[in-house]
């Protein structure tokens, strides 16, 4: 007999509208103040369709938002050199104040020099060493995105980190990592699983809060989760599927994320964020009339 869902949804698109409003106020004080709208500046390199609509999703929000976006396209065939040269003179432009590089580059572009070259003040994508650094001492800085959307998310719900036992699959460094050493900063204990962990399973069914974020369809089985746990899902697979078996975990689970409609908005919503935080601390707008970037 299938059983009744029992997990209340984490809803990332309502919360992710709710900081878009903000995010649309702080880049209407910028252009009041300085008359000039935030900048966002995204890079692309080749043309991958994914790659490409993604931008696009961003570039629309931005509009939306108040927050302008400049667009460069490069061949698939820029050398590191050149796309180091190009996101440089971003960071020098004043007119720009967030960038943008879309990943993933070519498997020939040294994409870590080609991240470095983001000045960490227009890091509002999170991607740089400092900024890693930052968010890792607590220190004031941009976050990752899809991170510092599930922290976001998880105050949302009062979810309380400190002392439970926090289990996150995948240690990407714009996702898995970042996002244990956000739990690990509000004390939960946390336990990073990947490619190589062993039994894998047993460290799930500990999970107080499992952040799955792997990249494969329904990777997670219901079965595993904890009862009560909370479940935060940052897979995007293709047939809008996740990385957990959602029916089944939310049979299980206190909280879910959906997909779509969790993770995902959420990320777009903290760019948005972090750009209109970036253009107000770039143009010296008092703190009370900004966002707080990253924080829960
Ligand atoms: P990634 O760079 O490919 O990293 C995947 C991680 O999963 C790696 O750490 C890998 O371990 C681990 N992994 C792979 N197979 C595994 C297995 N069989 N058992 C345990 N661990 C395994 O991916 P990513 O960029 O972090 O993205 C992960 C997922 O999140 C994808 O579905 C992506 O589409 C989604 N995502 C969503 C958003 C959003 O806005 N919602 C944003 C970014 C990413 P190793 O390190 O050992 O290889």
């Amino acid at each position: 007999m299938p059983m009744t869902p029992t997990a209340r949804l984490m809803d990332g698109t309502r919360l992710a509208r709710q900081i878009l409003d903000h995010s649309a106020a702080t880049a209407r004080a910028v252009t009041q103040q300085t008359g000039e709208a935030p900048c966002l500046a995204t890079v692309l390199v080749g043309d991958d369709p994914a790659s490409a609509t993604y931008v696009r999703m961003k570039r629309a929000r931005c509009e939306k938002a108040g927050i302008a976006s400049r667009h460069l396209s490069l061949p698939a065939a820029t050398t590191t050199a050149e796309l180091v040269e190009a996101i440089t003179a971003l960071s020098e432009d004043p007119g720009v104040h967030g960038i943008l590089l879309q990943h993933p580059v070519g498997a020939h572009i040294d994409e870590r020099a080609a991240f470095e070259a983001i000045a960490p003040h227009k890091d509002v994508d999170g991607v740089t060493m400092r900024s890693f650094a930052a968010m890792s001492f607590g220190l004031p800085g941009f976050v990752s995105c899809t991170p510092a959307g599930i922290m976001r998310l998880l105050d949302h719900y009062d979810v309380d980190l400190a002392g439970r036992h926090a289990v996150v699959v995948g240690r990407s460094a714009i996702l898995g990592k970042p996002a244990g050493m956000l739990l690990l900063a509000r004390d939960a204990t946390v336990t990073y699983c990947h490619s190589r962990t062993r039994d894998l399973k047993s460290i799930v069914r500990e999970a107080d809060v499992l952040v799955a974020a792997v990249g494969r369809p329904r990777f997670i089985r219901g079965e595993d989760i904890k009862t009560g746990a909370v479940v935060i899902d940052a897979g995007y697979n293709p047939g809008n599927l996740g990385d957990v078996d959602f029916d089944a975990a939310a049979t299980r689970a206190g909280l879910i994320t959906p997909v779509p409609g969790g993770v995902g908005p959420m990320t777009i919503a903290m760019l948005l964020s972090q750009t209109a935080e970036a253009a107000a601390l770039q143009s010296g707008l008092a703190p009370a009339d900004r966002l707080p970037a990253s924080s829960g």
